[in-house]
């Protein structure tokens, strides 16, 4: 896992920090978490340095920040690094119960895209009840 989280960090032209890792690693593992998760999970640092961090890896594409329902997670940007003309879209399911996004780790779609296009973001959300509240 934390050769994983310098492997991404590196590949962006990162510096490694303590703060960066942890907010990395804490994404591979729950592969999507809304930001308040994030914050009560991560709590050696101050909430200023936090969403500076945030800002950064959204800045270098290694995570992305996805918003629903007033609502906003973050996951990582499984794009990185792909060209626009073949991608795949996440796709995640979002409960309107508890509130909660989940990524639907065996649902990733791939499209063909004309090459005169460019992808910016690529998801889906599918939403309703999930498991725990049915
Ligand atoms: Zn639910």
């Amino acid at each position: 896992m934390i050769n994983k989280v310098n492997y991404l960090l590196k590949k962006s032209g990162l510096s490694i920090t303590p703060l960066r890792k942890e907010v990395l690693a804490f994404l591979l593992e729950n592969e999507v978490s809304s930001l308040d998760d994030i914050k009560k999970n991560i709590k050696e640092f101050d909430r200023v340095t936090l969403y500076r961090t945030i800002k950064v890896l959204i800045k270098f594409k290694i995570i992305k920040e996805l918003s629903f329902e007033n609502k906003k997670f973050l996951s990582l940007n499984r794009n990185i690094n792909k060209s626009s003309d073949s991608f795949e879209q996440s796709v995640y399911f979002y409960c309107m119960y508890c509130n909660n996004l989940t990524f639907l780790n065996n649902k990733i779609i791939s499209f063909d895209i004309a090459p005169d296009y460019e992808v910016h973001q690529s998801e889906s959300i599918i939403s309703g009840k999930c498991n725990l509240c049915n």
